[in-house]
């Protein structure tokens, strides 16, 4: 059984007091709520605030980026080794950053590897634009996404992979459950072709991109989506805490 997960990306958002404000709501809420995990994404500068306040509980932190150097000449950048102290997961290869920072194929199978030798968790983030989606590319370029990402890389047990549509992101306008369900059933199986079966049973798969407390069960009571990274939404503790909420409840009844 996978245990399923909700990620919050909180993107370039809250200052260090909003999100010890954010922080605090969304902890009394969950920390003590079990058969799920839940991640935080706060902006680096507040994860040693946030790490603070959720070490007590079940909450585990992840970063929005890292670099793939462990230390040195590198002006503003954040490597795996500094991040450890409070992250257990990172995210990479986010449409965010692949679009306005240039990130390449390359670029991110380089931070998955270091990621991995530091033991930070990469969450894996691929998906297509709208006009590749309106083409009938979607599964050509994710597979080319995934591939690239875990080029020369032994399977790495507790990866984690967001299916985001790029036109989904932000936009209000998500994919239907089906659609994104038939798009993650896809990605198991081409990690079952670049791995093997078992390899693709572990494997969680979230989906991304305008998650809300009101379509939270369209995508997770989908049998191949188990959980969701959540940008938006994730900013208000009230529909974060139902989102955890409700993917807990739909998931325990699916496997009971
Ligand atoms: C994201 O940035 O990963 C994301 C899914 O954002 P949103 O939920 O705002 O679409």
């Amino acid at each position: 059984m996978r245990i399923p997960m909700i990620a919050a990306n909180w993107k370039m958002n809250t200052t260090v007091s909003e999100a010890k404000k954010l922080v605090t709501e969304i902890h009394q809420e969950l920390s003590d709520i079990k058969n799920i995990d839940k991640v935080i994404c706060p902006p680096f500068i507040s994860l040693a605030t946030v790490y603070e306040l959720t070490k007590e509980g079940s909450i585990k932190l992840g970063a929005q980026n890292v670099y793939f150097e462990e230390k040195g000449a590198y002006t503003g950048e954040i490597s795996p080794l500094m991040l450890t102290d409070f992250c257990k997961y990172v995210i990479i290869g986010h449409s965010e950053r692949r679009q306005y920072f240039n990130e390449t194929r390359e670029i991110i199978n380089k931070k998955i590897r270091t990621s991995l030798s530091f033991k930070l968790m990469p969450i894996l983030c691929v998906g297509e634009s709208l006009e590749e989606n309106e083409a009938g590319n979607t599964e050509k370029i994710v597979a080319g996404q995934l591939k690239s990402a875990l080029a020369g890389i032994d399977y790495p047990n507790g990866l984690i992979l967001a299916y985001e549509p790029i036109w989904a992101i932000g936009t209000g306008k998500s994919a239907t459950g089906e659609q994104a369900n038939k798009t993650i059933g896809f990605l198991r199986r081409n990690i079952n072709e670049l791995y093997n079966e078992t390899a693709a049973q572990n494997v969680r798969i979230l989906y991304g991109g305008s998650v809300t407390d009101t379509n939270t069960t369209e995508f997770i009571s989908q049998p191949e989506i188990d959980g969701a990274l959540v940008g938006g939404a994730s900013l208000k503790a009230k529909q974060f805490i139902s989102i955890v909420k409700q993917a807990r409840e739909i998931k325990n009844q699916t496997s009971s």
